[in-house]
């Protein structure tokens, strides 16, 4: 492989990585707004709760002083009714009385209903409360989380960047500008295996002539339809590379990868032939 292309190889790993982390980065703030999301739907529930439970106490203040401006009331009738001065009057104090206790009467009724509801309401801003508290904690948990995840996706980042400012230096100036225009036309991978006599982009097949330059490794070659530059390297060769320096050009005295290139059969449908 052309030494430029395996390190724009590196490159493009480097900056997919570097793809990854940004946007893993950017997610952050949607992500946190979805954990507080839950904790804004509990305080919500709580809000409610807790606001029916007011207005019930309200009731019951007014319910309460009702029963006492009627009891006020019976109390002096009973006073005015010690002045009466006919049976009829008599009758009249009693019957208001009657009419006043039944009023109490209904009122207290409310208030066992009241009882029993503020009871109910009270019980669930309780609940409110736990469910606000256990929320609260995990989404202080999740947050965290988010918090580090996204600073090891930071770290990541930074050092994804540093290799890239060692590896840019050693590119030459057309593998530079040809990944920089590349990486402006395409987003993701621009740098593709035609190892299998295809571009591994838009899958053209490339011509037997072209294909037997890619094997040379002799100049820089993109593919003739997405303009994507095209590398050759099969698998069990790329492996034995991972870590080897760059070989340009097959050696006279060859490693194993280097002669066993050599030995493939030539065309597109070639595969690698093991030396043994
Ligand atoms: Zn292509």
């Amino acid at each position: 492989m052309l030494p430029d292309v395996e390190l724009l190889v590196k490159l493009q790993g480097l900056d997919l990585r570097a793809s990854e982390y940004r946007k893993e980065i950017a997610l952050l703030p949607k992500d946190i707004a979805v954990i507080e999301k839950d904790l804004a739907i509990h305080l919500k529930r709580l809000e409610a709760g807790r606001a029916s439970l007011a207005a019930s106490q309200k009731e019951r203040k007014t319910v309460d002083l009702e029963i006492q401006a009627q009891q006020q009331k019976i109390a002096k009738l009973r006073d005015q009714m010690t002045g009466a001065k006919t049976n009829e009057q008599f009758h009249a104090f009693q019957n208001e009385i009657a009419y006043c206790e039944a009023a109490i009467k209904k009122h207290e009724d409310r208030i066992v209903e009241m009882m029993e509801t503020f009871e109910r309401l009270d019980q669930n801003v309780k609940q409110a409360e736990e469910s606000v508290r256990a929320e609260k904690e995990q989404v202080d948990k999740k947050k965290a989380d988010a918090l580090a995840r996204s600073a090891e996706d930071q770290k990541k980042l930074a050092e994804v960047m540093e290799e890239r400012k060692v590896l840019t230096p050693q590119l030459s100036r057309q593998a530079a500008l040809l990944y920089d225009k590349l990486t402006k036309r395409y987003q993701g991978v621009v740098i593709s295996d035609a190892s299998k006599g295809d571009c591994g982009c838009c899958h053209l097949v490339v011509r037997p002539q072209l294909f037997q330059e890619l094997r040379k490794a002799d100049r820089l070659i993109v593919c003739e339809n997405c303009g994507r530059l095209l590398y050759y390297n099969p698998p069990v060769a790329f492996d034995e590379q991972v870590g080897a320096p760059a070989v340009a050009m097959p050696d006279p005295t060859p490693s194993k990868r280097t002669s066993s290139a050599l030995r493939a059969p030539s065309g597109p449908s070639g595969r690698r032939v093991d030396m043994t």
